[in-house]
């Protein structure tokens, strides 16, 4: 997949049918729905696919116990029945993650209980299996590390577990099989509009400064927290709708715990859930909700919050992570959208869809879960506005890139039916079949695919995304900077100066993952 070949591609006369301006779930989702449709589909990203919030998830697939607490049982049984078709259309990339929620009070059972049977009841068919209460003995067989002072019991239940980033990049690769571009690297600059209708975008090149003038039949302005941006090239005037609030997970050793199952802890002393989960080899703890003044596409935790997290680690399971325990710190920030803005235009429950006067749509809220209806509606709406021509949607079923049911339990198995290719790279050349660190599980021959098939650019896009490297040790990735990017100035043809700038600016940005 060469870039300069998708570059050349967009400036055309004819105007493209739909520009995406986000790689984030929202705007992956629907180039995938509007290219699947068979419309001319463009995206244009201003960093890297998911560089924003959709890297920085709790990594769950799931219909959101929290919301069915609050009584909000018809977006819960919405988002439940987006798991199951997201199970179903990209088996190498969801699995079934059992989670013990423990019970210190005497209530806790019948009310978690019920609660989560009615949960797994509202998935229907879709299910991934019945909730059980459990004795505190199968509770500290399941979860070792639980406190066990005061424990009860507890209950089991089922939701579903992802990679995020790798999602996005399977979002990218499969819109990209149905016909659309999209390219990376390349932030909207500016609006084109044609008597006060929105016309287009205008985009540069991160790489060559190069700027591009493209026609489009409709824009969709799909930039999570960074929606107010484009809405105010659009129209000066325009109210901001966003009220970033940030969220963030530690990443710990698997001592913390052992075993298959996640542990939802419903109810914090301050009322939020918390959840431990198992990833790859390690735990990802979290999340917090915090109203933060600004944007950012590289949000950091706060000391509060990461003292929230440590504290509540200690509580719930037996010990408080010391530094050295902590693999990595990440920040990601939810796009609220503000009471009242927008109200009278909301589609869903759970995003809000907007068209300024221009004609220019926003799309923002959500979750990961519910892309895909989040992107069917959006495409819906362009069609009834009579933008774009009508043709049905398919993504309930359609396949995603790389689909297999082929078990596959080591580090490959998000590539799915890609890992052939990636192995084989390694096949050629011996040295690719290297690990990038002793403390990483990753080989050299997945940079390589990274840059040959996924787009990726830099140093960063490898590491944080294509791999998780920065998730799972940040002082390990870090270390791997040197070969990452030596591998990738190789295959692209950069010099020893963007090498070292490559590193210095990953290292750089690994820091701010780590705690000292
Ligand atoms: C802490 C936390 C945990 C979460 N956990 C879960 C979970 O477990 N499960 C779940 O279902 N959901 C979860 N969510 C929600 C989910 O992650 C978000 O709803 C989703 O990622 C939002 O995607 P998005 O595409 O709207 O925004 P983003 O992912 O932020 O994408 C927007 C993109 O627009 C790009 N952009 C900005 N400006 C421009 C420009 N000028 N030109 C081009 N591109 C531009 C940005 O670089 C960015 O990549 C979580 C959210 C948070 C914050």
């Amino acid at each position: 997949m060469n870039r300069q070949t998708l570059l050349d591609r967009i400036a055309t006369a004819e105007p493209w049918d739909v520009v995406i301006i986000g790689g984030g779930a929202t705007g992956l989702g629907i180039a995938v729905d509007a290219a699947a449709r068979g419309h001319k589909t463009l995206l244009v990203e201003a960093y890297d696919f998911a560089k924003g919030t959709s890297s920085r998830a709790t990594k769950l697939v799931h219909g959101g116990v929290r919301y069915l607490a609050q009584g909000n049982v018809s977006l819960v049984y919405e988002a439940l029945h987006e798991r199951g078709r997201l199970q179903a259309n990209a088996p190498h990339l969801v699995k079934v993650l059992p989670h013990v929620v423990p019970a210190y009070q005497w209530y806790d059972m019948p009310f978690y209980g019920a609660g989560l049977l009615l949960y797994s009841i509202l998935a229907g068919s879709l299910g991934f299996g019945m909730s059980r209460l459990i004795s505190k003995n199968e509770a500290l067989r399941l979860a070792p590390t639980l406190t066990q002072r005061g424990l009860l019991g507890g209950v089991v239940y089922y939701d579903g577990q992802f990679d995020d980033s790798r999602l996005a990049v399977t979002l990218m690769r499969t819109a990209m099989d149905h016909g659309a571009t999209l390219i990376n690297h390349l932030p909207v600059t500016g609006l084109v509009h044609q008597d006060g209708a929105i016309a287009g975008v205008t985009v540069t090149d991160r790489s060559s400064g190069q700027v591009y003038t493209i026609n489009a039949k409709s824009v969709v302005n799909a930039t999570g927290v960074f929606v107010d941006a484009i809405r105010s090239m659009d129209a000066p005037t325009a109210k901001p709708i966003v009220a970033p609030s940030q969220g963030i997970h530690i990443v710990v050793d698997r001592s913390f715990l052992p075993g298959d199952h996640a542990v939802m802890i419903p109810k914090t002393a301050d009322g939020r859930v918390l959840f431990a989960l198992p990833w790859h080899d390690c735990v990802v703890i979290g999340t917090t909700d915090t109203g933060v003044p600004n944007t950012s596409s590289e949000p950091r935790p706060l000391a509060a919050e990461i003292e929230f997290v440590l504290s509540h680690t200690e509580k719930y399971l037996s010990r408080r992570p010391q530094p050295n325990d902590i693999r990595s710190v990440f920040a990601g920030l939810r796009p609220l959208v503000k009471k009242g803005e927008g109200a009278t235009k909301t589609l869903s429950r759970d995003h809000t869809i907007l068209f300024a006067e221009s004609g220019m749509m926003t799309i923002t809220g959500g979750k990961w879960t519910t892309y895909r209806h989040m992107a069917e509606d959006a495409v819906d709406q362009l069609t009834a506005r009579g933008v774009l021509v009508a043709k049905p949607c398919i993504t309930k079923t359609l396949r995603l890139h790389g689909y297999s049911t082929a078990p596959d339990n080591d580090s490959m198995q998000m590539y799915g039916s890609d890992a052939a290719a990636v192995r084989e790279l390694a096949v050629h050349n011996p040295e690719w079949a290297g690990l990038i660190h002793p403390e990483l599980p990753y080989i050299q021959a997945e940079v390589l695919y990274a840059v040959r098939a996924e787009l990726a650019c830099t140093v960063e896009d490898v590491l944080a995304r294509r791999t998780r490297a920065l998730l799972i040790n940040a002082r390990a990735s870090a270390e791997a900077a040197p070969l990452v990017a030596a591998m990738i100035a190789a295959e692209l043809g950069h010099d020893q100066a963007w090498q070292d700038a490559q590193v210095a600016e990953y290292q750089a940005l690994a820091a701010g993952y780590q705690i000292s």
